[in-house]
């Protein structure tokens, strides 16, 4: 009887790559059959999972979707920075297989993205929304993928473009503040992240979850069964 499932790590070599490397090697409900970081091919390394997990460069996902598809593979992508264009390539191979796209696998920030949804509801056009973003100075993106999410949801609830400030300094993990600014009074909505096993665990939630599920596009927040916006 099979009793774990079986993940393709693709960026292992990464921070996120080998955060959940070492999650996964304590954990008799995950098996890491094949790892590949840049300059290996994918395709290959893809045949034998069950899912494939995805924390590399926005560079390397045609490859990825081409290498799911030709093998009928579940998806949970990680990595942030896509081109419009990719997201698209995204949301077609989403069709054909059950994909886990998500900018933060974070319990705490999917919390962040749901009282944000929630305080854009009750506070409508007369408080002023800022995002800002704190990252390590490693981080090859800005905004955060988290940042833009934050961006969206307030975007489908205000219909405004609201301005992000993205900060690069030390070491920092990942912090997200959304603050409404009304007459005399703000509100601050804070995400800190301690280390980057918050995102590792979710993404091998995520990986669990998806196995078996009709081919669709799917948050986090389905997979943490936090309800959608009304
Ligand atoms: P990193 O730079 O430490 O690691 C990325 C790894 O991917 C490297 O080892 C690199 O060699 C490899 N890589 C690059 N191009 C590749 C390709 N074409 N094929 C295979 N491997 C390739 O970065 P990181 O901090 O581990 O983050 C990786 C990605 O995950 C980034 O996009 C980051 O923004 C994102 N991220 C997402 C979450 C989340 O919760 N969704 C959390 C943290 C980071």
């Amino acid at each position: 009887m099979k009793t774990s499932v079986r993940v393709t790590l693709i960026g292992a070599r990464g921070r996120m790559g080998q955060t959940i490397a070492d999650l996964a090697k304590d954990d008799p409900k995950i098996d890491i059959v094949a790892q590949c970081d840049l300059g290996d091919a994918i395709d290959p390394a893809t045949k034998d999972c069950d899912v494939a997990i995805d924390f590399s460069n926005s560079s390397a996902i045609d490859e990825v979707c081409r290498a799911a598809l030709r093998h009928g593979k579940a998806l949970v992508i990680g990595t942030t920075g896509h081109s419009p264009e990719q997201r698209q390539l995204i949301e077609e191979t989403a069709g054909k297989l059950p994909i886990v796209f998500a900018s933060n696998f974070s319990v705490g920030v999917n919390a962040l993205f749901a009282l944000t949804r929630q305080a854009a509801e009750i506070f409508g056009s007369e408080f002023a929304p800022k995002i800002t973003e704190t990252h390590h100075k490693m981080k090859k993106d800005a905004p955060s993928g988290t940042a833009k999410t934050l961006g969206e949801i307030l975007k489908e609830g205000l219909k405004i473009e609201v301005p992000i400030e993205s900060i690069r300094e030390g070491d920092v993990v990942g912090e997200h503040t959304v603050t409404f600014a009304g007459p005399d009074e703000r509100l601050e909505l804070t995400h800190r992240a301690g280390s980057r096993e918050i995102f590792a665990r979710g993404a091998l939630r995520a990986a669990q979850w998806i196995v078996g599920k009709p081919a669709r596009l799917y948050s986090m927040q389905d997979v943490l069964g936090i309800p959608p916006a009304k």
